[in-house]
């Protein structure tokens, strides 16, 4: 294997940025295009700037995203925390006790992370559900999950989710609805309701997913358990701090319905560029996604032999986009542990200056690089850790 420990995915995962860095060097922003859908944009203003250097600042930008947030997440409180994950921590350690349990239904396993590891360090029981006939909680049962669109962008079926919702509710049980891209893509694309509008007691969405914003999780719920949430949140320092609420209110101004929208019907030409020379790609909600196993049985289909294992290869494309077609993806830059899906999201905002046909030459050059140089270990080791 070329890719064998953490701290070799970190050293990929620096080699990248160094590349990034040169193409900056050399061509400036434009050289490259962020087509991961995590760009986490952060697009405050001059003004704000100046504000945030006064007492005011926090103030305003409290107050700020406590009107934006509502609009676009519903419910009657909210707070912003430092990410996601630590707003589901924080409601973990608010609302759950030791030997409680935790019951989670999502479309399609596995979940993210954060749900089971923040169940493990408060000692409850975790239990996850993908089929609704399989779903049940029990007396021990203190929070349930509800993601409404995976991390893999699987989204989860209207029915399935008022119907966990009601259950939830007859036993008086409290939902949280990890709605990280669901917010968005859920209800601008496949036209749900918001979570908060159909029962949730809470909801968290990640302001940098299927919007400009920065690495951050913007959480709604009702008065009383947001108070809870709230207070755990600052004991343990996981909320969001005044310049990253600066940030989430922007991009809460700026957010573009359109752009995903336009996202969602521009990958069909994409999928249908990209179809000859990979059979195995896929539609995803706003783009289109190729697995390692399916660039593995590409070259297979080629005659070409290799002990090169699949995820190994998708590191290999995904740095040979970066390095020769500027193309930013995941397995290049992702953290330690990221899947190895190459995955192209159009509701990126580099996905403007890019055109579809760019994009589906970059992969057939980018396959014909990844076979030259397949036979030489050498080669391979000096495009993932440069
Ligand atoms: C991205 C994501 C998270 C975590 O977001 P972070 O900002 O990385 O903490 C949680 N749940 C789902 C479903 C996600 O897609």
């Amino acid at each position: 294997m070329l890719v064998n420990s953490l701290t070799d995915e970190v050293n990929k995962r620096d080699a990248s940025l160094r590349i990034i860095k040169l193409i900056l060097q050399s061509d400036g922003r434009k050289g490259f295009y962020d087509l991961t859908g995590l760009a986490g944009g952060f697009p405050i203003l001059a003004e704000d700037k100046a504000l945030l250097e006064t007492y005011a600042g926090p103030a305003v930008f409290e107050e700020a995203v406590q009107t934006l947030g509502k609009i676009h997440l519903g419910g009657e409180k909210i707070l912003a925390l430092n990410r996601t994950s630590s707003g589901i921590l924080a409601a973990v350690l608010a609302l759950v006790n030791e030997g409680d349990e935790i019951v989670h239904f999502l479309p399609k396993s596995p979940a993210h992370p954060s749900i089971p590891r923040s169940a493990e360090l408060v000692g409850a029981n975790y239990r996850e559900f993908e089929d609704i006939n399989d779903f049940e909680i029990t007396d021990n049962t203190s929070l349930v999950f509800i993601t409404g669109s995976t991390m893999d962008h699987e989204v989860i079926n209207l029915k399935d989710f008022l119907r966990v919702i009601e259950i939830s509710k007859s036993n008086e049980i409290t939902v949280f609805v990890d709605d990280a891209s669901g917010a968005r893509l859920r209800t601008v694309v496949y036209k749900q309701p918001r979570a908060m509008d159909i029962g949730a007691d809470i909801t968290i969405t990640s302001t940098d997913k299927l919007m400009d914003g920065p690495r951050g999780g913007l959480m709604s719920g009702k008065t009383d358990v947001m108070l809870q949430i709230k207070t755990k949140a600052h004991q343990f320092g996981l909320e969001a701090q005044p310049p990253l609420v600066a940030g989430m209110v922007r991009a809460l101004e700026n957010l573009s319905p359109e752009r995903i929208l336009e996202a969602f019907i521009n990958k069909h030409d994409l999928y249908n560029g990209l179809i000859n020379d990979f059979k195995g790609i896929k539609e995803t909600p706003t783009g289109v996604m190729l697995k390692p196993e399916e660039l593995k049985l590409e070259l297979n289909n080629r005659d070409i032999i290799t002990d090169i294992n699949h995820n190994d290869l998708a590191y290999l494309f995904s740095m040979l986009l970066l390095r020769n077609h500027g193309i930013i993806t995941i397995p290049a830059v992702g953290m330690p542990g990221t899947s190895s899906t190459i995955r192209i999201d159009l509701a990126s905002n580099d996905a403007e200056r890019i055109t579809i046909q760019n994009i589906v030459e970059s992969f057939s050059e980018t396959l014909t690089q990844l076979i030259r140089i397949i036979d030489d270990t050498k080669a391979c080791k000096s495009i993932l850790y440069y």
